[in-house]
């Protein structure tokens, strides 16, 4: 505060010095300036005056009247200057102001003067130039009349004496003139003389004349001279009067003011002088002043600064100093200043507040610390116990697929004992407590496989198949299966695939079929009436798959809102009630969206409670090539023809496998061929098996056996020997299952007393033939019809159009076809123009490519199959060097055979 008193004081102090400095300057600056103001005025009084007297002598040499107001405009100016310079305050000393007052008097005094300079010299030119001029020419004129009066009288000596007279007045005459313009003052004396020449002359002249006219006008003349001489000497006078006035008086006078003047420009030049003197001097003063006033006032802030910086910086570092140390953490116990009063107190005060907080802090910290250490602790406890919740829910999909899987074994021997059961005779309550277990065992069967499925796909097992299928047939098979579950309700099944969407594509259709039968046979269980309706609709094509929409909508129950999400985890129901007024398990829907998202999709749903319900995903699925395509008809025939035809009907055969996937599949296809399959998991099940029968029954109970060779347990060539040996069962036909396919194996087999052996993986023709032939079984006889079916079409055989074909493809409905058939027909008339185009740019080969895949595809879908192979070997061409093939050439041929296939395609609609 002192400091801060301090150099406020010194500040004040310093400005006043400053300021009073300059007000000094400033009067120094006002005299300066007025002073230098009259000495400039008396510069021009000066001025004025020798201007003056320039006129004043101009005018004395030259007469001229317009210089005198020259004169006089001077004058008056010359008063008025010496008027304001009298009046101005700056006017100095006394003698000064007497000069300048002794000046104004002379001015003054001067101006009587110059009027009367201006009237003196009217006076004297009208007697120069008027009174005198008039009487001589008067006489010059009477002269002249004398001159011609004597003429006549030729009176020559009279004649000669007035020219004389008339010569002696011109001489008196110009010596008149001269006088006055030259002020030639002995030449007075000569006019005089000359005129007084004049008069004698004409005198005479007067004594001798006789003639009254010419002695009178002599006489006028000679009394005229008389006022001639009178006139000049009173020129004269005024001449010298005049003269006396512009050279003596005036210009004495105006020499006088010039003197007065030139004085007083001395003195106030001197004046002027000092004053600039002495203002340089206080000027310098003054600086001095000022500066030094600034320098001791810089001196003594600086020494403040110093002092007050000594005494505030010092603790204020101190402080500083304590709160780096408090923020690096240090328990300080002492704070200094803190027991001052001032700011640095207060500074002090504050950094023991932050201490304080600090140790707070601190202690929060540490606590922050211990709950950290603890959560970390929870953390791995938390990650411990999930990690076993994972491992036993992993565990428990891996038990349920495991349980599922042993249960279903069982469930199967039970359902084939039960189909064996009810071909045997039967009364009415016995069928009817086999049909009933029948029922129970095949939901039972379908619980344990979505049991199955759900673990499998929980613990990432399950895996999809994709295989060529048709839409149609999976579609028509879905429907047939569904229907069954409408029964009595009137409820209307709908299955619609959009005409655009191509049928033979590639992927799951089991699967897909298990999706549709999951959704359809929830939709048919909670609609009472109304409709069900799966639709299939293409969403986008692309070059070699296709998006497509499933939906399958019903007019049942509907969803509450709140139940849309939950519905989806498995063994979850809408609602509690659902169970008991429908049945249900709650699995199937969370394996549908999981077989869903393994297709790629996501299972939504759309749906209002007692209004109805929608579930719909989007799929992508490659489509077939045509050759995929024929093959895969090749395929369905065959296996259709096959299907006709159980080919082991009745063949009770006993299936010694371990694997369980082998066991299934070798069970299937005997299944599927009419066999009765009874199954052994090793060596020593077959043994027992076999005993058993051949105990109760005397026979081996089966018509052959197939034999794994390595079983765990025992194995299939110890169990061979076993049964030929220690059973006694010789005959019975045992026919070897191995991957190896070794001769050495093979030896081993027949060795051991087995007929026959066969290599996995099964080829179901051979191993039919081998059973067939070992069970003594007849050749399979195969009617024509089925031969010329069987034989597979191949490309080169492919007829140019399959109308039958495309119509059975299209699930036989000819109206289907028969509607498709005209727009068919339109594309293709479209698409020359279109390759056309393309064919522009060789950057569009891959485009024409694909438009050749796109076509391929529906002329074999439309029964054009030689217009699709054809095309097919283009699109291959275009796809293997599309640099070197001449596509305007092959463009041409497509539309070539687009024209021939138009033709016949627009034919057989006209035709049917
Ligand atoms: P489940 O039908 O065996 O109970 P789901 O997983 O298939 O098991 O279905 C779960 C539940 O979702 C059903 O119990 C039912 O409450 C509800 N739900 C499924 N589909 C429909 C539908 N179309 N209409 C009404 N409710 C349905």
């Amino acid at each position: 505060m002192l400091g801060f008193f301090l150099l406020l004081l010194i500040s004040f102090v310093v400005t006043g010095f400053q300021i009073s400095g300059l007000k000094q300057f400033n009067r120094y600056f006002n005299t300066f300036q007025s002073s230098s103001a009259s000495t400039n005025l008396m510069l021009q009084i000066n001025k004025d005056v020798s201007e003056l007297q320039r006129h004043i002598s101009i005018f004395s040499n030259t007469e001229k009247i317009t210089t005198i107001n020259q004169i006089k405009d001077l004058h008056h100016q010359l008063l008025e200057d010496i008027n304001l310079l009298i009046e101005s305050d700056s006017v100095v000393n006394t003698q000064q102001s007497n000069l300048l007052n002794q000046m104004r008097t002379a001015v003054e005094a001067i101006s009587g003067k110059i009027d009367l300079l201006q009237s003196e010299k009217e006076q004297r030119d009208s007697m120069i130039n008027i009174n005198l001029a008039n009487i001589y020419m008067d006489m010059e004129n009477t002269v002249d009349n004398v001159f011609r009066i004597m003429d006549k009288t030729r009176n020559n000596k009279f004649l000669d004496e007035l020219w004389i007279g008339e010569h002696y007045l011109d001489q008196s005459q110009m010596l008149t003139n001269r006088y006055f313009s030259k002020h030639e003052f002995r030449l007075k004396k000569d006019v005089i003389t000359s005129l007084y020449l004049v008069e004698k002359t004409f005198k005479s002249i007067l004594s001798d004349i006789k003639d009254v006219n010419a002695y009178s006008q002599i006489n006028s003349v000679v009394e005229n001279l008389a006022k001639a001489r009178v006139a000049f000497n009173q020129a004269v006078q005024a001449d010298r009067n005049y003269l006396f006035l512009v050279n003596v008086v005036l210009a004495g006078e105006s020499a006088e003011i010039s003197n007065i003047s030139e004085k007083l420009r001395t003195d106030f030049l001197n004046e002027q002088a000092r004053i600039v003197a002495s203002t340089d001097e206080q000027i310098a003063r003054i600086r001095n002043i000022v500066l030094i006033s600034a320098i001791m006032g810089a001196v003594l802030a600086a020494l403040i600064a110093l002092y007050i910086g000594n005494r505030i910086r010092k603790p204020i570092h101190s402080i500083t100093n304590t709160f780096t140390r408090l923020a690096q953490g240090e328990n300080l116990l002492d704070i200094p200043g803190s027991d001052r009063r001032d700011e640095i107190g207060k500074l002090a005060n504050a950094a023991n507040v932050f201490r304080q907080t600090n140790v707070r802090t601190q202690e929060l910290l540490a606590k922050t610390e211990e709950f950290t250490e603890e959560l970390k602790k929870r953390s791995i406890e938390l990650e411990i116990a999930v990690n076993k919740a994972k491992s036993a829910n992993e565990a428990k999909s891996q038990f349920l697929a495991n349980m599922s899987h042993e249960l279903r074994t069982p469930m199967n021997a039970i359902l084939g004992m039960l189909s064996l059961l009810q071909k045997t005779e039967l009364n009415s309550r016995q069928k009817d407590y086999a049909l009933k277990t029948e029922s129970a065992a095949k939901s039972l069967l379908s619980l344990l496989n979505d049991i199955l499925d759900l673990s499998k796909a929980e613990a990432g097992k399950m895996e999809l198949d994709p295989i060529g299928f048709n839409l149609d047939k999976v579609l028509f098979d879905l429907k047939v299966i569904l229907n069954t579950n409408i029964g009595s309700k009137p409820v209307e099944l709908i299955v619609d695939i959009d005409e655009k969407v191509p049928r033979y594509l590639f992927g799951d259709s089991l699967r897909l079929q298990q999706i549709l039968i999951n959704l359809g046979g929830n939709a048919i269980k909670f609609t009472q009436q109304g409709y069900v309706a799966i639709s299939v609709e293409l969403n986008s094509i692309l070059s070699n798959s296709v998006n497509l929409k499933f939906s399958v909508k019903d007019s049942g129950i509907g969803i509450a809102p709140e139940n849309h999400q939950k519905i989806f985890s498995g063994f979850t129901q809408a609602e509690s009630s659902t169970t008991r007024r429908f049945g249900g398990t709650g699995l199937g829907l969370a394996i549908s969206q999981r077989l869903v998202a393994m297709m790629g999709g996501s299972l939504n749903l759309q749906s209002e409670l007692n209004v109805g319900s929608c579930f719909f995903f989007f799929i992508e699925i490659p489509l077939l090539s045509a050759e995929e395509i024929v093959a895969l008809e090749n395929k369905n025939l065959k296996k259709e023809n096959n299907n006709n035809l159980k080919r082991l009907d009745s063949m009770k055969i006993l299936l010694v496998e371990d694997n369980p996937t082998n066991q299934q599949i070798a069970l299937e296809l005997l299944q599927a061929e009419g066999a009765w399959v009874d199954v052994a998991n090793d060596g020593q099940e077959a043994i027992n098996f076999l005993s058993k029968n051949l105990k109760a029954l005397n026979s081996p109970g089966v018509d052959l056996v197939l034999m794994d060779l390595q079983m765990p347990g025992m194995d299939g060539i110890t169990a061979t020997r076993f049964i030929r040996n220690q059973l006694d069962c010789k005959t019975l036909p045992i026919v070897a299952m191995t991957a190896n396919a070794m001769k050495s194996d093979r030896d081993a087999c027949i060795e051991s007393g087995m007929n026959e052996h066969l290599g996995k993986p099964f080829d179901l023709e051979h191993v039919i033939k081998v059973l067939r032939a070992q069970t003594g079984w007849s050749e399979i006889k195969v009617d024509k019809k089925l031969t010329s079916i069987d034989q597979p079409i191949t490309s080169e055989q492919i007829k140019e159009f399959d109308f039958q074909g495309a119509i059975a493809r299209m699930g036989g409905n000819e109206a289907l076809y028969r509607k498709m058939l005209p727009k068919f027909i339109e594309n293709l008339s479209k698409l020359p123009d279109k390759l056309n185009e393309l064919l522009l740019s060789p950057e569009n080969i891959p485009k024409i490519a694909h438009e050749m895949h796109s076509l391929k595809g529906i002329a074999v879908t439309m029964g054009a199959l030689h217009l699709s192979e054809q095309v097919g070997v283009i699109e291959k061409k275009l796809k293997e060097n599309p640099d070197d093939v001449n596509a305007a050439e092959m463009v041409k041929s497509v539309c070539n055979l687009i024209q021939a296939a138009s033709k016949h395609l627009i034919l057989f609609l006209d035709q049917h």
